[in-house]
């Protein structure tokens, strides 16, 4: 936080969290947002974690405590294991592209899913394939921020993998998953 703080002088910075070890977390991490200037934003998941002690904790500390927006509806976006989607219409369609930004050992990814789909793999037997195309490499030498921000903003060939469009996405039930492939399909 301290890191981020000292790069980042003006913008918001949030701690975005499902809020399940907040209730244990030493004061440190408190008064590190409240020095540094950083909100924190939990997931509205149905479940019971003690909401009311960690706004009780966040006001103590003089933290800024948000909700994510509302998570009552779940939803499916399949993978397309045949990995022929079209990338810029799934680019175009997926609320994760150049929002979720994941670092990953060194790597920038304009999403989530690609530097973890390693572990659906592991899990499934899949070969769902991630090439250094999908990601930056920070330490490239000679690349600028304009670069990495245009390169977030543009569909990775990982999107062939994922299947957005209206009439293949599904509700689904808050619940603890069964361990099959077709949850994810
Ligand atoms: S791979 Fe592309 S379509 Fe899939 S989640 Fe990432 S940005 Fe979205």
């Amino acid at each position: 936080m301290e890191t981020a703080r000292k790069n980042f002088t003006k913008g918001n910075i949030s701690v975005f969290t499902n809020g399940i070890l907040l209730p244990k977390i030493p004061d440190g991490f408190w008064r590190a947002c409240h020095d540094y200037n950083i909100g924190l934003t939990v997931s509205e998941y149905p479940i019971k974690i003690d909401i009311e002690g960690i706004k009780a904790l966040a006001e103590k500390f003089g933290v800024e405590f948000r909700w994510s927006s509302s998570r009552e509806d779940f939803y499916v976006e399949p993978l397309n294991l045949k990995g022929n989607s079209n990338v810029r219409l799934n680019f175009g369609l997926c609320v994760r592209a150049n929002s979720c930004i994941a670092l990953s050992h060194g790597r920038l990814f304009t999403c989530t899913f690609a530097p973890n789909v390693r572990h659906f793999n592991k899990k499934f037997g899949t070969n769902i394939e991630i090439t250094p195309a999908d990601s930056v490499n920070i330490y490239d030498e000679g690349i600028t921020a304009d670069e990495i921000l245009q390169r977030m903003s543009e569909p990775i060939p990982a999107c062939r993998w994922c299947n957005l469009r209206n009439s293949d996405i599904r509700s689904i039930d808050w619940g603890i998953t069964q361990g099959k492939i077709e949850e994810w399909t």
